[in-house]
């Protein structure tokens, strides 16, 4: 590859900037980790509240109130919890992550989440500095040099669960305790707050009440308008909740009797995003399963096809372009797909608070006459992303929820 004496210099100086950490993403991410949450708090709060949806931040929202025996429920819309967590234990020696699955921020975060003070880590987890990676534009593959990678996990050192999952954690430390309050099956259609209390709907015809309500779906559901909400948001919250960027995507895991791929595989595309990459990295794992990542437009040509048969037909076969049909030749025929960008309840992938507007998230963050709540990975104060971030923010949101004066 060809390279100006421009990118030269720019690769150069990022080296460099990486080094002393100024460009280093997990380094900024581990000074916003808050030292204290609403679980090293006590709380005396005699109202009811109701949390809407058991994902990571209304289940962790939940675990504040269950600490503190103050009354609520949690109202979800499907007839499991976690929501963007899920897990397989089928397909392969280890479980698999079927939705997050990277730790994005410093391991730190994991005892943040768990309300523990100490530094040491009590999960076994893979520092993700890949070996091998690689580019496709369609045409040619080339594989990146060595230098690529080590930037990459010094740029932003993530790591995953050796022998666990995202659900696992979330599972165990915050929704063990809670989830005997949830009410499964319970799509929220309305949030009445015009009186003294607050009245929340759902789609079976039943009404519940409760003084304070915090609403923690994804942007995706509130983009959509499917709950409605008396008196109606004002417009500056409803442009707020249209200005952030959630893109549409789904995951696919396949499994193969060899790994013929390498760690990681960039599928270059104009619009959106699909990445390849080796699930059992560094899993110690006799299978060999392929993930397949795939958000924004370039999505829609796979949402397009008629079964999800074909979509994997059509992965195998591109990769078959690439390494001479080995895909079909180690190809298992065990997939496993989900459509988070079409699934009613979520409605996309992940937001990027870091590129979102200030202003915008300050908004989202409003309650709405101290009576309604909002909770979520996108409200969440401290930018840690992703799962942290949803979990950070339904401990910070319910603190809001419960010192507020009305
Ligand atoms: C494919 C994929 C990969 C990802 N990878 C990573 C990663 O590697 N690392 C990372 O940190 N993060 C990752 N994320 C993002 C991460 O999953 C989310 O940030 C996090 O799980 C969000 O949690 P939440 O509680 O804010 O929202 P959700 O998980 O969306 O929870 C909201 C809950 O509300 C329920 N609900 C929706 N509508 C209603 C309604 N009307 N009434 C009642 N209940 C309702 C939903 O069913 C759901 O249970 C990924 C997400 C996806 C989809």
């Amino acid at each position: 590859m060809k390279r100006t004496s421009a990118s030269i210099y720019i690769g150069f100086t990022l080296l460099l900037l990486v080094q002393s950490s100024c460009v280093n993403w997990a380094a900024r991410a581990v000074e916003k980790i808050p030292e204290e949450t609403a679980l090293h708090k006590n709380y005396t709060y005699d109202g009811k509240v109701i949390i809407i949806g058991a994902g990571a931040s209304g289940l962790a929202a939940a675990k504040v109130l269950e600490k503190n025996k103050i009354e609520y429920i949690i109202l979800e819309a499907t007839d499991r919890y976690g929501g963007r967590l899920k897990k397989d234990t089928t397909l392969a020696d280890f479980p698999i992550d079927l939705g997050a699955e990277w730790i994005h921020s410093n391991p730190k975060v994991l005892n943040a989440l768990k309300g523990k003070k100490e530094n040491q880590i009590d999960e076994e987890l893979i520092p993700y500095h890949l070996n091998e990676t690689g580019n496709w534009d369609g045409k040619e593959y080339k594989v990146n040099p060595a230098r690529i990678n080590n930037f990459m996990y010094h740029f932003m050192p993530e790591s995953k669960f050796k022998t666990s999952t995202w659900y696992d954690f979330v599972d165990s430390n915050i929704a063990k305790t809670v989830k005997h309050k949830i009410v499964f099956n319970a799509p929220v259609v309305n949030i009445n707050y015009e009186g003294s209390g607050v009245i929340v709907k759902t789609a079976n015809g039943k009404s519940y009440q409760a003084d304070k309500v915090l609403v923690t779906v994804s942007i995706g559901v509130l983009k959509s308008g499917n709950i409605g909400f008396k008196p109606a948001m004002n417009k500056r919250k409803i442009d707020a909740i249209e200005s952030i960027n959630f893109l549409t995507g789904f995951k696919a895991v396949m499994k193969f009797s060899e790994k013929f791929y390498p760690d990681a595989l960039t599928w270059e595309v104009n619009d959106g995003e699909k990445v390849f990459y080796d699930i059992s990295f560094k899993k110690n794992s006799k299978t060999d399963i392929l993930g397949f990542l795939c958000t924004g437009p370039a999505a829609n040509m796979y949402f397009d096809m008629e079964s999800n048969d074909e979509v994997v037909k059509s992965l195998l076969m591109e990769l078959d372009k690439i390494f001479d049909g080995q895909a079909t030749t180690f190809f298992s025929g065990e997939y496993l797909i989900e459509n988070w960008g079409q699934y009613e309840f979520t409605r996309g992938t992940w937001t990027q608070a870091f590129q979102e507007k200030t202003s915008a998230l300050k908004i989202l963050n409003e309650s709405l006459n101290e009576k309604v709540y909002f909770a979520g990975e996108i409200c969440d104060p401290y930018k840690q992303m992703g799962v942290p971030g949803a979990i950070l923010s339904g401990y910070h949101s319910i603190d809001k929820l419960l010192i507020s004066n009305d």
